[in-house]
This record gives structure tokens, C-alpha cells and sequence, in this order.
């Protein structure tokens, strides 16, 4: 399962490199947005300490679609955040918006990892719920008995992403 780290690392890494070459509403984003989307990558693994806190106060009991990888880990969740998405986008509020939308992006950024790499419940993300219960994986560090990876994937991942911050700042003080 990917750590927390590249789940943060790779939702801010994707939003700044959409916001520097992609977005044409750059100045709806902020320093705000960025750290949002970094939290809303997490998100999804709420579920660990809620499991935790539900398994105290109902043990034996707790519904399997509260657990790790249940309703945190579906589109249905991730979808949820674009209704006050397109709701402040509607009536001008662009920066709460790309809260919202970045939001979304996000949980599907990290059940998408979660399904690649391996993470969500053993019988993988249960992408259709409620509509279905049916999961899906590749889980690729599992079956490649790659599970030491993503730790010095993180440090690679960062390293990357430093020097690409290097590289675009020194571009910018020759101009
Ligand atoms: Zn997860």
C-alpha cells in the first residue's frame, strides 16, 4: 500500500504541475489550494482511525463499507465534492471552488494509486458502490513482491519534483 507520504506528495505534485502548465484560471489557485489537495490525497485513509474508533465502541459489528477501503475508497466519495464544486464555481466563488474540485481530485488521484499499487480492501476498490461491491486491483508492488518500493519511491518521487522546481525558478530569473 502506498504511503501517506506519496499519497500527499504525489496530489500537490499533480495540482502544481496542472496549476504551472495546464490551468488557464491560475489565479484561482493559492498556497491554500495546493495544501487542500495534499490533505484531500490523505482523505481516503481517514477510514484507518475511524475503523479504529468504530471497532471500540462496536466491536464485532461494524459494517464492512465503513471499514479500510470501504465508501472512502469509491468514486461515489470522491464525486460528493463536486457538487459544492460546481455550486461556488456557479456563483463566482472560483477559489472555493478549486478547494472543492481539487478535492475530488484528490480521493480519485488516491484510489486510483490504491488500485495500482495496492491499498483498499484485499479484494480491491470497490470503484461502482453502491451500485456494486464488486473490487478491482492490480495491486503491482503485491504481485511483483515489491513491497519495500515505495519508501525510496517517495524519496525519488521528491527528489524529481525538487529539481523540477530548481529548473523552472532558475528559467524564470532569466526572464
Ligand atoms: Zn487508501
Amino acid at each position: 500500500m502506498p504511503y501517506a507520504v506519496t499519497h500527499i506528495l504525489l496530489t500537490i505534485i499533480a495540482v502544481d504541475l496542472y496549476r504551472d502548465y495546464a490551468a488557464k484560471h491560475r489565479k484561482y489557485f493559492t498556497l491554500n489550494t495546493v495544501f487542500i489537495a495534499g490533505l484531500a490525497g490523505l482523505l481516503p485513509d481517514a477510514d484507518i482511525p475511524l475503523t479504529w474508533f468504530l471497532n471500540l465502541i462496536l466491536p464485532g459489528s461494524v459494517p464492512l463499507i465503513l471499514t479500510h477501503g470501504g465508501i472512502t475508497h469509491t468514486l461515489f466519495f470522491g464525486l460528493i465534492f463536486l457538487a459544492p464544486a460546481l455550486y461556488f464555481w456557479k456563483n463566482k466563488k472560483h477559489k472555493f471552488a478549486m478547494y472543492f474540485f481539487v478535492t475530488s481530485f484528490g480521493v480519485f488521484l488516491h484510489i486510483f494509486l490504491d488500485y495500482l499499487l495496492g491499498g483498499g480492501m484485499h479484494g480491491g476498490i470497490m470503484f461502482f458502490w453502491p451500485l456494486s461491491t464488486a473490487g478491482f486491483k492490480i495491486h503491482l508492488l503485491n504481485n511483483l513482491g515489491l513491497n519495500d518500493v515505495p519508501q525510496a519511491l517517495d524519496a525519488l518521487i521528491l527528489l524529481a519534483w525538487l529539481y523540477h522546481e530548481e529548473v523552472k525558478h532558475k528559467i524564470k530569473d532569466f526572464f
